[in-house]
Parts: C-alpha cells; sequence; structure tokens
C-alpha cells in the first residue's frame, strides 16, 4: 500500500470525534519487521542502548538485537502493568552517566492499554531519545484523546493471525516524519535505487506486505469496530465471572474504557483465592479452554540474560499472577458460553481442594 492510510482514523473516529491518523504508513510484511526497520531508519545500531518494556512478546526485544543495539529492559508500573516511566527516567540518567548512547525508546502496549505517552515521551525527549510505539497489540485503543499508532515519533501495528486485526501475517509502521518513512519503505523494499537497472547503496530487507494480504487487511479494517466490540463484550464477561470471586480480577479492568480489550488476562491471589494461576489454568485445560500464563519477562529469558534491566519485581508478579484467557473476535457466542461455564466451574475450586500446581 502506497497510499497513505490513517489507522486510528475512519472506523474507530466517532469514539473522540476526531481522528489524527499518522501522516504516513508503510504496510510491512509483520510487526517485527516494522520493529526492525524503524530503528534502523533513525540509524540506531551497533554501541546504542534501546530501553524497552520487560513484558513483551520476544518479537520487541529480538529485532532491537537485529539492529546490533542492546536492549535494556524496563519493569513495570506496579498498578498499570505498562512501561513504568519512573523506572525510565532513572535508566535514562544512569546511562546518561555511563556515557551510553541511547538514540531511542521502544514502550510496548502490553494487552491492547496504550503506556503513558503522555510522560514517556516526555521523559524520551528530554533524554534526547526518539520514541518507536510497539502498538502491536494495541491499535483501537486510546491514550488522552489519541489513537494507538499516533503516538511518539513513529509506531509500529501488527497483523499477525492473533491480533485485533489480522492479514494472517503482516504489519505496519506509521510516522509524521515524511523521511522515516521513505527510508522504512526503500529498506523494505530490498533497498533498491529508483533506477532501472537495479542499483543498490544499502543492505535491503524483503519486507513488503503482500499485495493480496493488503486486499485481506482492508475487509478487516472494514469491520474492526465490530471486532473490538466482541473483545469488550468477552472482557465484560469475564468480569462479570470473577466479580464475586475472592482472590481473582481482571487484569487492567479499571479504567479500561480506552483499550482495546485485545486479550483479557486474570490475576489471581492465591493467599486470597485459595488456588493459584496454574491450578486455574490446569482446570481450565481439563475441560478443553486454553488458557496460559502472562508472557516471561524478557529480563528473565535465557537468550536475554546478559542485557542489561531495571526492575522492581512487578513483571515477575504478573507472570506467577496472570493467566490470559480466550478473548478472540472470532469466538462464538455459543463457545464464549461454554467458556464461561467452564470457568464458572473452575473458579468455584476453591470450595474444593485441588491440587496446586508447581511454579509456572
Ligand atoms: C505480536 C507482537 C509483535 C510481533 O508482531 P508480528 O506481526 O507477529 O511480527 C511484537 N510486539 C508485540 C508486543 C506483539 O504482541
Amino acid at each position: 500500500m502506497d497510499r497513505p492510510t490513517r489507522p486510528g482514523g475512519g472506523r474507530v473516529r466517532g469514539r473522540h470525534g476526531r481522528a489524527r491518523g499518522a501522516a504516513r504508513a508503510v504496510a510491512l510484511a509483520s510487526g517485527t519487521s516494522a520493529l526492525h526497520l524503524g530503528p534502523l531508519a533513525w540509524g540506531v545500531g551497533p554501541g546504542d542502548v534501546v530501553p524497552t518494556s520487560t513484558m513483551t512478546f520476544a518479537a520487541t526485544a529480538n529485532a532491537i538485537v537485529y539492529t546490533g543495539a542492546t536492549p535494556y529492559f524496563i519493569d513495570s508500573d506496579p498498578e498499570t502493568g505498562q512501561m513504568d516511566p519512573d523506572l525510565l527516567e532513572r535508566a535514562l540518567c544512569e546511562l546518561k552517566a555511563e556515557g551510553r548512547s541511547v538514540p531511542a525508546v521502544v514502550p510496548v502496549d502490553l494487552l491492547g492499554r496504550c503506556v503513558d505517552y503522555t510522560r514517556i515521551v516526555e521523559i524520551a525527549h528530554a533524554h534526547g531519545a526518539r520514541v518507536l510505539a510497539d502498538a502491536a497489540e494495541s491499535l483501537g485503543a486510546w491514550h488522552a484523546g489519541v489513537p494507538a499508532g499516533k503516538h511518539g515519533d513513529a509506531a509500529i501495528f501488527s497483523f499477525n493471525g492473533n491480533k485485533v486485526m489480522t492479514t494472517s501475517g503482516g504489519g505496519m509502521y506509521l510516522t509524521d516524519d515524511e523521511v522515516a518513512a521513505a527510508r522504512v519503505r526503500h529498506l523494505a523494499t530490498q533497498a533498491r535505487e529508483p533506477v532501472a537497472h537495479y542499483e543498490h547503496r544499502d543492505i535491503g530487507f524483503n519486507y513488503r506486505l503482500s499485495n493480496l494480504l493488503a486486499a485481506m487487511g482492508l475487509a478487516q479494517l472494514a469491520r474492526l469496530d465490530e471486532m473490538l466490540e466482541r473483545r469488550r463484550a468477552r472482557r465484560e464477561a469475564y468480569a462479570e465471572l470473577v466479580a464475586d470471586v475472592p482472590g481473582v480480577e481482571v487484569f487492567q479492568r479499571r479504567g479500561d474504557e480506552d483499550d482495546n480489550c485485545w486479550l483479557t488476562a486474570l490475576i489471581v491471589d492465591p493467599k486470597v483465592a485459595g488456588f493459584d494461576a496454574a491450578s486455574l489454568g490446569a482446570v481450565l485445560a481439563a475441560a478443553g479452554a486454553e488458557s496460559r500464563p502472562l508472557w516471561k519477562p524478557m529480563h528473565l529469558q535465557p537468550v536475554f540474560a546478559a542485557m542489561p534491566h531495571l526492575t522492581n519485581g512487578s513483571a515477575e508478579r504478573m507472570f506467577r499472577t496472570g493467566l490470559t484467557v480466550p478473548s478472540g473476535s472470532a469466538l462464538t457466542a455459543e463457545e464464549g458460553e461454554r467458556v464461561a461455564i467452564v470457568a464458572r466451574r473452575a473458579l468455584a475450586v476453591r470450595h474444593a481442594p485441588v491440587p496446586v500446581a508447581g511454579a509456572v
């Protein structure tokens, strides 16, 4: 898609009265390729440090490593689960004192809620770093009246099969910066110079979105509102289910009017609930409903063990106590009802002792 599109505009315009989409969008093969080319277009490379959220999917950190830079993992705010702006500020001050080069920060919109861009962008810019928003999960979410994908200096979306809207595989780079957008498009198209004889001055990539998949994306975009409503309804149903279950709550439920409700997670406090997230997951699995722990934080991953991090225990606690539950907009009403029945039964486990699984 060469023509600039306006994600966050169009379909979701009604929400806050006006759409303010990014001026430029480049359709790419995946969210990961957008996370790779975004920093490259800014000249990020070996020797640079790029702070990012420790609570994310590995793709965010992998892409930073592809550029040759070093990811620096920042823990979550205990309240919101999103990148903690105070920790980011501390990390940037410490890195500056060490004389490190920090050209960019990549905050991640966890589970379809925007990070606190008001503070994070201000802090990053004050330290001379640009912000690339990993909005892979937050298409259709808002922060401070501005749609996801429009925050920071650039943003990325994913259209992978598990995301809010999908092209089966795909992604997008968004920015108001025409030079950066042109650079991303160039690098994504094998870095072919605009001449007939295939001239190359850069190492390029084959990161374009195919035209067939782009057509699928346009059809999905037309259904975006409806798909978001289904996910929200699913979250409401879970909130009702756990309303009178002590020790179990819907993660990020408070203040979720601006979320896209991409993936609903339950947080289980075993001391209050009498069971833990793993045993709830086991009961759900036995009844045929898939659930998973929240992601294992990046600073605990063997592959990133040598990378720097600044933590406060929040992400590790979320990993121990969180369970993501079926949330897809393709779930039928019947399937949703079946999950609800199973979950209701599973949540009753506290009345009957069940074996508590070992730590996840
Ligand atoms: C899905 C996801 C990605 C990767 O997107 P792909 O399109 O699968 O490459 C990156 N970051 C986050 C936070 C994601 O959830």
